[in-house]
């Protein structure tokens, strides 16, 4: 049976999903591929272990998509302050607060899994969305304007438009024959959900260290998520202790202002790649998200960018929708590849830069680092800068965005 579709999005995520809602209520037919639906919420529940600090750009485009109050209802953790500081030196930490900006807050620390959940109530009350879970690409027949996507059920969708938001490994991206640049960090993130007797929720933190930085996102109640990025032989070997020792290495290792953990709910590790696509569309097919780009997680700016990603596409298929352009042809889809590519190559070499000088313990980079978040804390017009970049509000943004 064949359904065909304006446009069939394969991957549900919180790319593919904000992609969705977003061309909702457009004349567009609009189908999601999803593997999985994520578990029901329920405020009982522990916190996840994979959550994102979501920016102001990615609130205010979720506000617009109709998915924001869903994250609010369900739990979130707003910040106001963000302290960056080098390993012993937090009495020369760099503060930014959101009161400087006259914002009540920098950013919010949300679980994936409600983000994806938010999208996916939102995505079920859209007259012209399909969400078709759970469901599997089992091959993919690419034809300029008129792709197939055959699902592990023998369904077949027709699409004029393919979206790829099905993450790093993208099966699309591979079947349309688009390659990537790649690089494995040396570096593994190691994530722990615990239980902190102080309460600290207002503030993010990062120390950095030889090794990698160490960081706090606060969660709701006294819960965080802390992230050890480290060598992956460090990673493997902490991933491998009893959850007392690893409670003693936090508590050795972490600064003394996370004070006492009371308990440790949980912990995984990330391997980290840096990875680009040679091109984000090609005629019919269009990447969004990481099935574009993945970057280095330590500014937390994956998701924001694959947020911008899925608004900046929106709006170039609603700008051709209105100017009778075809949305599958690569006169339209250019617009969106050209603004987005160069956007997030740019955010991906801040990223190295900030690996690379903050991740080691040579004495010239060392200075580099005290110079640079010295002048970063003081000089008010940069601080501003670093404030804006920091909640996604720097450079040429979608209008949903802003
Ligand atoms: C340790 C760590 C911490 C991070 N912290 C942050 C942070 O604080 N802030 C931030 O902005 N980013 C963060 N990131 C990055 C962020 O998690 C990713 O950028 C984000 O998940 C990408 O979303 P996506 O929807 O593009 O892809 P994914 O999250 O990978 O979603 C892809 C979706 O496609 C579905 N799918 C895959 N294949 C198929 C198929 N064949 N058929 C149907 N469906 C399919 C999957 O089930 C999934 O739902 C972090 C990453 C790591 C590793």
């Amino acid at each position: 049976m064949q359904s065909c579709y304006d446009v069939v999005i394969v991957g549900g995520g919180m790319v593919g999903g904000a992609l969705a809602c977003a061309l909702g209520n457009t004349s567009l037919k609009v189908a999601v591929i999803e593997t999985q639906l994520p578990a029901a919420f329920d405020v009982t529940q522990d916190h996840d272990l994979r959550v994102s600090a979501l920016s102001i750009a990615s609130e205010n485009i979720l506000k617009s998509v109709g998915s924001w109050q869903g994250i609010i209802d369900r739990r979130s953790c707003p910040y106001r302050r963000m302290k960056v500081w080098e390993a012993s030196e937090e009495h020369a930490a760099t503060l930014f607060d959101s009161v400087k900006l006259k914002y009540d807050h920098l950013g919010h620390i949300v679980e994936n899994r409600v983000i994806q959940l938010a999208l996916i109530d939102q995505m079920k009350a859209l007259d012209n969305v399909d969400l078709i879970t759970p469901a599997k690409t089992h091959k993919i027949d690419y034809s300029p304007g008129f792709s197939i996507v055959e699902l592990d059920d023998g369904r077949q969708l027709v699409a004029r438009l393919l979206v790829a938001a099905d993450g790093g490994d993208s099966r699309v991206r591979q079947a349309v024959g688009i390659g990537v640049q790649k690089w494995d960090y040396e570096q593994h993130a190691l994530v722990a959900s615990v239980i902190t007797e102080d309460a600290q929720q207002d503030i993010t933190w990062q120390q950095f260290t030889p090794t990698g930085p160490l960081a706090f996102l606060p969660l709701s109640g006294h819960r965080a998520s802390l992230v050890w990025y480290n060598t992956p032989s460090e990673v493997k070997r902490l991933m491998r202790t009893t959850d007392e020792e690893f409670l003693a290495e936090l508590t050795h290792r972490f600064p003394a202002t996370l004070g006492n953990i009371e308990s440790l709910l949980g912990r995984g590790s990330f391997p980290l790649r840096r990875q680009h696509a040679q091109q984000y569309a090609k005629e019919g097919v269009v990447l969004v998200g990481d099935a574009a780009h993945m970057i280095h997680p330590l500014a937390g700016q994956g998701v924001n960018i694959g947020l911008l990603d899925a608004a900046a596409l929106a709006q170039t298929l609603m700008t051709a929708l209105e100017e009778g352009e075809d949305i599958s042809s690569m006169a339209v889809l250019s617009h969106y590849e050209k603004h987005r590519r160069r956007h997030n190559f740019i955010m991906m070499q801040a990223m190295d830069l900030f690996y690379r000088v903050f991740s080691n313990d040579l004495l010239p980079l060392k200075l580099l680092r005290n110079v640079g978040l010295g002048v970063a804390g003081k000089a008010s017009p940069l601080k501003n800068k670093v404030m804006a970049f920091a909640m996604g509000l720097e450079g040429d943004l979608p209008e949903i965005a802003k």
